[in-house]
């Protein structure tokens, strides 16, 4: 048995994957950069043989967007910047913000980051950009053992069913 899409013999375990909606027998090594491993075949055991029973699987890389939301790097100079061009006080922007002057003096200096709803509050005030937004996507390859798990249970449904 030959690995699918390298090529090598493979001895031992062979891995079944998904690869663009057709299975694929391959080795180890490009299982594992496929990520996508649907059944291990166990060659050395001389009973098993291939199940060439085809599922109707529906490959479905299930794509996740996460929002992430960071205060910028420079949040303490244009903070300040911002409050000297407006001309107020840490105490007045302290007090619209409604945040303690030592926080604020703390932000100003770069020792403390505020969190995103100080940095919101701070946002309007001072009508400048300190939370910065940018979305982040991952895949996750393992929605297919998922849908083989709801094809076991279609199938005892159907076995139930029949006469
Ligand atoms: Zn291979």
């Amino acid at each position: 048995m030959r690995c699918e899409i390298c090529g090598t013999v493979i001895k031992g375990k062979a891995y079944k994957v998904i690869v663009d909606r057709s299975e694929l027998i391959v080795c180890w090594r490009c299982a594992n950069r496929v990520g996508s491993i649907i059944e291990v075949i166990d060659l050395s055991s001389p009973r098993r043989k291939l199940n060439k029973r085809t599922y109707s699987y529906k490959p479905v890389r299930s794509k996740k967007t996460n929002i992430v939301e960071e205060i910028v790097e420079d949040y303490s100079e244009r903070i300040k910047e911002a409050r000297n061009k407006i001309g107020i006080t840490r105490d007045v922007l302290a007090a619209m913000v409604g945040e303690k002057v030592s926080t604020i003096r703390r932000i100003e200096e770069g020792m403390l980051q505020p969190t995103i709803g100080l940095a919101r509050k701070l946002e309007k005030v001072l009508k400048i950009k300190l939370v910065e937004r940018y979305e982040e996507e991952e895949y996750d390859y393992y929605s297919y053992s998922q849908s083989k798990y709801d094809i076991t249970l279609g199938d005892v449904v159907e076995f139930k069913g029949g006469d």
